[in-house]
């Protein structure tokens, strides 16, 4: 039987990856700060004393200890606001960098030989190839958010050279659905409630993305680690499409039963400091393992809809 430890596993994606691990028979460590994460996503685990909590902050100690005998640390903790992340850019690098050193510090001294890590297609920047393949270079993130991450494949991978570990680095697309509390989606449901006549939508609403659901994200994240054995593994997680933010307010605005909606775009080609307007990812590396993603983008998009709007 394995033993994961998930870091961040009671955040959104954290917790169906906790799902998907329970389900297979793992047995499970969750470390979480409660940070933007939340005990109730995972509570059905918690209620049937099927995974073991520990609250604490990666940036503390006292939790290392709590790696002797694990078999592999899924690292997904980060704090993940691209946005925010031009505002609080010293908290980024302790949250994305630091934190990840003090777990690889700690894999070392407690034996731990196998590491997942969530990053993410911003450390592309704005690149000139899209769809984007993971040898795509130069790399130059234009948020603090993809320089923090991509620090923290850096450091993984000297960590795999130097200290005989293995590793299966993940960069997502944007991933949606069931338990988010953050990003575009959540962004057009929660300001529709508060004014169904009038949608804000930052940009020009042309900024088009590739778009994931959290459950196949999930699926391809255990395919990997079971099918690519290298020391150093590096994979691109999305869908084969994309999807505009205008087509996402009216799919948004259409399963509210809104038909009225007058949208007003603040202007530009990006919505924030740090965007990068145009997004999406070869996945060709995990498709020749036999993965396929399961949802286009729009198909995606509907869904997580859905499943906010019957959770709020
Ligand atoms: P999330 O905020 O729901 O999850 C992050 C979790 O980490 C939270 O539970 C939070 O409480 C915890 N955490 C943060 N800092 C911590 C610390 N110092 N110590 C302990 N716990 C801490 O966000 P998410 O969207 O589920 O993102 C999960 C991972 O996937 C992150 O690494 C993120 O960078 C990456 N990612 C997400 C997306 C996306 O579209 N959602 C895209 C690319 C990459």
């Amino acid at each position: 039987m394995m033993f994961g430890i998930v870091t961040g596993g009671a955040g959104f994606i954290g917790s169906h990856l906790v799902d998907a691990l329970v389900e297979r028979g793992d047995d499970v460590l969750v470390i979480d700060n409660l940070a933007s994460g939340d005990e109730a996503n995972l509570a059905r685990h918690l209620e049937e004393g099927r995974i073991q909590f520990l609250e604490a902050d990666l940036l503390d100690d006292g939790w290392q200890e709590q790696l002797r005998g694990a078999d592999r640390v899924y690292h997904i903790a980060a704090d993940p606001d691209v946005r925010g992340s031009v505002r609080t850019p010293a908290m980024m690098f302790a949250n994305n960098v630091v934190a990840t050193e003090r777990v690889l510090e700690a894999m070392r001294e407690q034996g731990v030989p196998e590491i997942a890590f969530t990053s993410t297609s911003t450390v592309y920047g704005e690149a000139a190839v899209i769809p984007t393949p993971e040898d795509y270079a130069p790399m130059e993130p234009i948020s603090v958010y993809g320089a923090s991450k991509l620090a923290g494949e850096a450091l993984i991978s000297a960590y795999c050279a130097s200290f005989a570990m293995r590793a299966w680095v993940f960069r997502f697309a944007n991933i949606i659905g069931e338990r988010s509390n953050h990003g575009v989606i959540w962004d057009f449901v929660h300001k529709l409630r508060a004014n169904p006549d009038e949608l804000e939508i930052l940009g020009d609403g042309r900024q088009t993305k590739s778009y994931l659901d959290v459950q196949s994200c999930v699926a391809a994240m255990l395919f990997a680690v079971t099918h690519a054995n290298e020391a150093y593994n590096v994979f691109n997680i999305g869908s084969e499409d994309w999807v505009d933010v205008t087509t996402i307010a009216d799919i948004v605005a259409g399963e509210m039963g809104l038909s009225t909606v007058q949208y007003r775009f603040t202007g530009g080609d990006r919505g924030w400091v740090g965007d990068v307007p145009k997004m999406q990812l070869a996945v060709d590396r995990l498709k020749a393992l036999g993965w396929r993603p399961q949802t286009t983008s729009p198909e995606s998009v509907r869904n997580a809809v859905r499943a906010l709007l019957a959770s709020v």
